[in-house]
C-alpha cells in the first residue's frame, strides 16, 4: 500500500501541556517515514470523564504515514509508535480520562474502519486493562468529544470519517451546541517557520493556514 493520511489527537494535563504538545508534533514529523501535513490550533479544554483534574490542552496533526501491508498493520503500526511516544515523554499507566503527560489517540486512518487485536508491544502492562487491548479506528469517542472535534475540524472540516453520517464541521456545531462553545477555547496557532505554539490571535489562522474568525473567536460562531 501506498501512504495514508491519519489524523492523531493530542492531548496533556501535566506539567508544561504547551511545550509538550510542541515537543510532540516534532517527534511525530520525526517518525520514520512520516510527513507533517497539518497541526490545528491548539485548545484549552475542560476535562471529560474525571473532571476533578487540571485544563487539558488539545490538538490534532495530520500525518501522511506508511499505509503498512493492509490497513491493520499500518495503522497498528502507527499506533506502536503512539504507545511508544506516551513512554518515552514519561506517562505512566494510570486511571483512563485521568491526568497524563501525554495522550496520543489514532483518530482516523485514511477511509479504513478497523478493529484490530495490539500485537503485544503494544499492550498495556496491566492485566487488570486486557479489555483495552484493542485498536478500534476511527476513534470511538472522537465524534462524541468537542475536544477532538474543533481541533479536527480546523484541518479537515469536510471529512465524513468511516461509519460517521456526518461531516467533522457538523459534529463539531452538534456538540458545540450540547457542550457550549466555552468548552474548548483556542489558546495558540501552530507557526509553521518557528515550530512552536504562537499564541498572538489564535482565531485569526486555522493551523493549515485558512482564514477563520479575523475576532479571535472560534470559526463556528
Ligand atoms: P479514550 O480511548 O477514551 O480516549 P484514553 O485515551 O484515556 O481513553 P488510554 O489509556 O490512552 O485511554 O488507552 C486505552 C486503550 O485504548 C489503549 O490501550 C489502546 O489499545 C486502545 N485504543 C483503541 N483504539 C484506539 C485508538 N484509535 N487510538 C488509541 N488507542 C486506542
Ligand atoms: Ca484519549
Ligand atoms: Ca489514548
Amino acid at each position: 500500500m501506498g501512504r495514508v493520511r491519519a489524523y492523531v489527537g493530542l492531548g496533556a494535563n501535566i506539567g508544561d501541556a504547551d511545550d509538550t504538545l510542541a515537543a510532540a508534533v516534532h517527534t511525530l514529523a520525526a517518525l520514520p517515514g512520516v510527513r507533517l501535513a497539518g497541526v490545528s490550533r491548539l485548545y484549552a479544554t475542560a476535562p471529560v470523564g474525571v473532571t476533578d483534574q487540571a485544563e487539558f490542552r488539545n490538538a490534532v496533526v495530520a500525518l501522511d504515514v506508511p499505509g503498512g501491508r493492509d490497513p491493520d498493520t499500518g495503522a497498528l503500526a502507527l499506533l506502536i509508535a503512539l504507545k511508544g511516544l506516551e513512554r518515552a515523554f514519561g506517562r505512566r499507566e494510570g486511571p483512563r480520562w485521568g491526568p497524563r503527560a501525554l495522550d496520543l489517540d489514532l483518530l482516523v486512518f485514511g477511509r479504513h474502519a478497523i478493529r484490530a487485536e495490539r500485537p503485544p508491544e503494544a499492550r498495556s502492562d496491566d492485566p487488570a486493562r486486557a479489555a483495552a487491548q484493542w485498536l478500534t479506528v476511527p476513534h470511538a469517542s472522537a465524534r462524541e468529544r468537542l475536544f477532538v472535534l474543533a481541533p479536527l475540524a480546523d484541518l479537515a472540516p469536510g471529512l465524513r470519517p468511516p461509519g460517521w453520517d456526518e461531516t467533522v464541521v457538523t459534529a463539531r456545531a452538534r456538540r458545540v451546541s450540547i457542550e457550549g462553545p466555552a468548552a474548548v477555547r483556542p489558546v495558540a496557532r501552530w507557526d509553521r517557520v518557528a515550530g512552536a505554539w504562537d499564541p498572538q490571535d489564535p482565531g485569526a489562522l486555522a493551523g493549515d493556514g485558512s482564514p477563520v474568525a479575523r475576532d479571535g473567536s472560534p470559526p463556528w460562531h
